[in-house]
């Protein structure tokens, strides 16, 4: 079994849902999971992810990675957003330590707050800069899919472009077009268990046609669940499920094995770890 990353799991709340941090990790084990990446939603998760990191002993399997930052949803009450990106450039030479999210823009409920989500997203951008690590971003809108007018795209992509960070577009729910904006700057394109499922055909062309060395696959558990195993909460061994159906519907139109796309994955998945410089 070809070993896989969970590039995003909340897995301080995989333990909320009744799958304990050893059960989740022995299960991780088990599926041939080499590490999974905690991501914060403010600092109080991200303080809770560096104590389960810092608890499991370090060289343990799978290797665990932690981030820090705000959720656009939270972005109205950023005023403990230096006291956070303090509490991360103390961290930052902890080997466990990856990088500055989940930042990005939510324009799904409401775009009354756009501002501020803007305001919150460069800063998060600017630390991740300064730090040398990569930024974990969250991109979401209302909008009826149009091709190249998601207004919540087109924001990322010029803050993005500003600031110079790199980093990864998680749990991506656009199409091809949206997702070559991103990669032309370098950038990652993560898939979650959305795209196993049905009616996911948009999302699902993007991951058959993106180039094969900016996939990345995650649970962001205990959210999403893979559609082989829905009804239960999500964990990060899960991700086998989502690196299983990309591998097929992307080898059933570009003639590439399952394996290769397995293994392209897992090199994907080490050189985001490796964006930590
Ligand atoms: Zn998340």
């Amino acid at each position: 079994m070809i070993p896989v990353i969970d590039t995003h799991c909340h897995l301080n709340m995989v333990a909320e849902k009744g799958i304990s941090v050893s059960e989740a990790l022995a299960n991780m084990s088990q599926a041939n999971l080499e590490a999974a990446v905690l991501i914060a939603v403010d600092e109080a998760t991200a303080r809770e992810h560096l104590a389960i990191c810092t608890t499991a002993s370090p060289g343990a399997s799978p290797r665990l990675y932690w981030t820090a930052g705000l959720h656009p949803e939270g972005a109205d009450n950023i005023s403990g957003i230096e006291e956070l990106f303090a509490f991360a450039r103390s961290n930052r030479d902890r080997p466990d330590f990856l990088g500055i999210g989940e930042t990005g823009l939510d324009y799904y409920h409401t775009t009354e707050h756009v501002t501020n989500q803007k305001e919150s997203f460069s800063r998060h951008l600017a630390i991740a800069a300064e730090l040398a690590v990569p930024t974990v971003v969250h991109l979401r809108d209302s909008q009826k899919f149009e091709p190249g007018k998601i207004q919540s795209i087109l924001d990322a992509e010029s803050l993005i472009r500003q600031s110079g960070a790199t980093g990864v577009i998680h749990c991506f729910t656009y199409g091809f077009e949206e997702a070559m904006r991103f990669v032309e700057m370098g950038w990652f394109i993560s898939f979650s268990g959305i795209v196993t499922y049905k009616n996911a055909d948009v999302i699902q062309d993007a991951a058959i046609r993106l180039p094969l060395d900016r996939i990345l696959v995650e649970t962001d558990a205990p959210f999403l669940t893979p559609g082989a195993v829905r009804g239960k909460p999500n964990q990060p061994a899960y991700v086998r499920h989502t690196l299983d159906f990309v591998a097929q519907i992307r080898s059933a139109k570009t003639g590439e094995s399952t394996q290769q796309i397995a293994n392209a994955i897992l090199e994907n998945s080490r050189r985001f770890l490796a964006l930590k410089k």
